[in-house]
């Protein structure tokens, strides 16, 4: 779409969604679930059928305590507030956005209280996306991740950087467009039933079973920035295109919940992609692609820049290890705002003091902090980051119930082969869809309700033999 397609397109998005709103809420869908109320009790909670049911009623509930105007108000302002903020960001201009914000607030804290009865008032925010998750089951589990990471963060930080010069040299566009597309084929993306195009801030989208798409971003002086956003966004469609296919067209078409569907694009993106055997296989790849820039480096120089370990300020460019330090500081800012006990008018000092406190960095103006990413800038603010972090934690827990169903998949990657890690997935995380809350998925796919355990000791390992850091139990 041309840039210019955007105001009319958001008139649109509006109307669309306003209208699926009123006819998803109408009087019919009360009734026709209601007559198969007793059908769906009959059937085996596992059923198809029942799951169907289950999560329609529950969508269908939650729509009804959500007024049809206010629908249209919330998407007609998240199209104005994210056009202010296109424009500021490179004016670094808070004050431009600031009104908006506080509009956004307004909006996040009315649409929690159509929800009564919650705890805390961002529960209702982030239920919309991570389902059964709420602010007293995430807080301790952040700050668990947070004791663990901080003195692995320290520990790197005293160890002599990481050159990734390597890394940071001319490569042109089309063959790196090309290698991302080579690896995402072998890891099971059916370009039959997807496609790549370019775009500012990468992302994947939807249009059916058979239609998943993804978008990359070239950057020709940093060779990092298109491949891993390739993978990362690949994993992502990987989980859309192993939906059961019975499933098209129903509510349960479409990943479970934010969290989960990040630990995929996570788990190709790092476990996979970060990982010594990936690149056993494909290094000579790459540097038969990119002979001038890579055919003298050693293919250890290239595995530690590509895993360098850094305090940064853009969490989208974050590490491995630091990465999860942000989405806390950003979820905790979120809920103060709801809460009300930090202000618009406050929120850039405070992100400049959070960022000091607990990655160790300061921006040196709001383009790098609170200006820095769309978020906040659309719908809401409130349920946005959790999954991030949720995310991450899943994909050590569900890569190693992969493993440890098939030991063979670590060897297998070394060969460049994914299909028994592919097809793992595919039949315990991708075909149910959102047939199962993230709770149940996890479960009955790992063993184990969600536990950060798997997810610490996969970093303290590979960052622990990256840094040469003392062992640490
Ligand atoms: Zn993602």
């Amino acid at each position: 779409m041309p840039p210019a397609g955007a105001v009319a397109r958001g008139r649109q998005l509006a109307t669309l969604q306003r209208l699926a709103h009123e006819k998803f809420t109408s009087p019919t869908i009360g009734r026709l679930l209601d007559d198969l109320a007793r059908y769906g009790e009959s059937l085996p909670y596992d059923a198809d059928d029942a799951a169907l049911l289950r999560l329609t009623r529950r969508k269908y509930e939650q729509a009804m305590l959500v007024p049809n105007e206010f629908v249209g108000e919330i998407a007609s302002h998240g199209t104005a507030a994210y056009e202010a903020w296109v424009k500021a960001r490179p004016a670094n201009d808070f004050a431009a956005v600031r009104p908006y914000l506080e509009k956004t607030l307004e909006l996040s804290r009315r649409f929690a209280d159509f929800f009564p009865g919650y705890a805390h008032i961002a529960d209702p925010l982030i239920d919309q996306a991570d389902y059964g998750m709420t602010v007293s089951t995430i807080r301790p589990l952040f700050a668990e991740l947070r004791r663990e990471l901080v003195p692995l963060v320290d520990a790197i930080s005293q160890q002599p950087p990481v050159n990734d010069a390597c890394l940071l040299q001319f490569f042109p566009e089309a063959s790196q467009i090309a290698f991302g597309e080579e690896v995402i084929r072998q890891f099971g993306y059916d370009f039959e039933r997807g496609r790549q195009d370019k775009t500012h801030h990468p992302f994947m989208t939807k249009f059916s079973l058979d239609d998943v798409r993804i978008t990359t971003r070239v950057k020709e002086n940093d060779l990092g920035d298109a491949l891993f956003s390739t993978l990362h966004e690949s994993g992502h469609a990987l989980y859309e295109l192993g939906i059961n296919p019975q499933f098209e067209a129903t509510p349960l078409a479409e990943g479970t919940s934010a969290g989960v569907h990040e630990s995929q694009s996570r788990l190709w993106e790092n476990l996979v992609g970060r990982s010594p055997g990936f690149w056993q296989h494909f290094y000579p790849k790459l540097q038969a692609t990119f002979p001038d820039q890579l055919g003298t480096v050693p293919l250890d120089v290239f595995y530690r820049a590509i895993n360098k370990v850094q305090r940064s300020l853009i969490r989208v460019d974050a590490d491995e290890v630091t990465y999860n330090l942000h989405v806390i500081v950003r979820f905790e800012l979120e809920l103060a705002l709801l809460e009300g006990s930090l202000s618009i008018a406050d929120l850039p000092e405070a992100w400049h003091a959070q960022y000091g406190a607990n990655i160790g960095v300061t921006a040196p103006d709001d383009r790098d902090g609170v200006l820095q990413d769309v978020h906040w800038y659309g719908g809401t603010i409130g349920g946005m980051f959790q999954g991030y972090t949720i995310g991450n934690i899943l994909s050590a827990q569900f890569y190693t119930a992969a493993q440890r169903a098939n030991p063979e998949i670590t060897d297998e990657i070394t060969q460049g082969k994914f299909s028994t890690l592919h097809t793992w997935l595919r039949e315990n995380v991708y075909c149910p869809g959102s047939k199962f809350t993230t709770a149940e998925l996890v479960q009955r796919t790992t063993g184990a309700p969600l536990t950060i355990r798997p997810y610490i000791d996969y970093l303290q390992t590979k960052y622990g033999a990256l840094y040469n850091l003392p062992k640490t139990k």
